[in-house]
């Protein structure tokens, strides 16, 4: 079957009966899961809607389509792929879950922001080989978040007018654009400008924690806070952390505006060697290191913890004396420790007194 996205017909594809989806694996688009019933709305129109507080959101399930083809190729190249595309109004059950209209609320507004973030996605094409000449042809369209194949090469003779990129071979025919091209060192400054500007401005935030069924309300709670407060909370599980998933949490956060670092652990005792759990140590080293790395950045990291005794005793001596937020969960209400309050409340109003107002909603 090709990609239910972008029409790739290499793409592998497989069903999931247990969550009622099908996953994918598209050259272009990475992969990802979408729920069947995603797919029969965006097949049946005409259109796709989530309802929300302040009111509908409604797109075209066409432009819902081509939209989320042009994100899904985006996030791939950024390493962002693996995750659940889903149109349901409740709190999604899986943590990788993403509502189908939020996923395309990350579609350019503007045509500067097109040709920027194009640009942007050229370079992530030879970032670890940036001389390398590229082919770029229709294939690349979702890219460069062109809705018609033709508009390809208008945007590429842009590119070479600003002398960001140079055209080495123009393959092209009647039929079909195809070029062969390299980023100039022009289009690398331009590049780690943008990188820059995207960085200062993100509606993006990451969340650097222990995974465990006893933190899922937490993970529940801050994730709504940090909604609340105008960003997208970024969250890799960890049960699947090894070298290429740290590149991811690192992109993540070179991505994000700020982190929250959750600082909760657990007595080593309680977990049992066989069944993998990497808690020996009891504190969460990768926590201590994403919340480092993001400081190192100059980004805010917001500091929480569970407010128990193990949890508590055992943050090191060096974020002991930073402002934390301790929290707790009481019938199942995650709150703070001091006052009482949500944490989802508490959360937005500390991101909102300390690093700003975030767009996304
Ligand atoms: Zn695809």
């Amino acid at each position: 079957m090709p990609c239910f996205l972008c029409e790739n017909k290499d793409t592998s594809e497989s069903e999931n009966f247990m969550s009622g989806s099908h996953q994918y694996n598209c050259p272009n688009c990475g992969k990802y899961e979408i729920s069947d019933s995603l797919v029969e709305d965006i097949n049946d129109g005409p259109y796709i809607t989530k309802i929300e507080d302040k009111g509908e959101k409604r797109v075209r399930s066409s432009e819902v389509r081509f939209k989320a083809a042009c994100i899904a190729a985006e996030r791939k190249l950024k390493g962002q792929d693996n995750y659940f595309l889903h149109q349901a109004e409740r709190q999604f059950d899986k943590e990788n879950g993403i509502h189908i209209i939020d996923f395309i609320m990350d579609f350019p507004e503007n045509p500067l922001e097109q040709f920027n973030r194009a640009l942007l996605n050229l370079g992530r094409l030879t970032e670890n080989n940036p001389f390398q000449a590229i082919q770029i042809d229709e294939n690349k369209s979702n890219i460069l978040f062109l809705r018609e194949k033709t508009q390809l090469s208008t945007m590429i003779l842009f590119f070479e007018d600003n002398q960001y990129i140079k055209i080495q071979t123009d393959l092209s025919d009647v039929s079909e654009c195809c070029y062969i091209i390299a980023v100039t060192p022009y289009g690398w400054e331009r590049i780690s400008e943008l990188q820059k500007y995207y960085k200062e401005n993100s509606n993006k935030a990451f969340l650097a924690m222990w995974f465990d069924k006893t933190t899922d309300n937490y993970r529940k709670a801050v994730k709504k806070g940090a909604e609340l407060a105008g960003y997208q909370l970024l969250i890799v599980d960890e049960a699947h952390h090894n070298d290429f998933i740290m590149n991811k949490v690192l992109n993540m956060i070179d991505e994000a505006k700020f982190v929250i670092s959750d600082f909760t652990c657990v007595p080593e005792e309680d977990h049992n060697p066989k069944e993998n759990v990497k808690v020996w140590g009891g504190t969460r080293g990768g926590v201590y290191f994403e919340a480092g790395y993001a400081k190192g950045q100059g980004k805010e990291v917001i500091m929480t913890c569970n407010d128990s005794l193990p949890s508590g005793k055992r943050r090191h001596f060096d974020v002991d004396q930073i402002n934390t937020i301790f929290w707790k969960e009481e019938s199942g209400k995650v709150i703070t420790s001091q006052g009482k309050v949500p944490l989802a409340e508490y959360i937005k109003e500390r991101i909102i007194h300390s690093v700003g107002k975030g767009a996304f909603s």
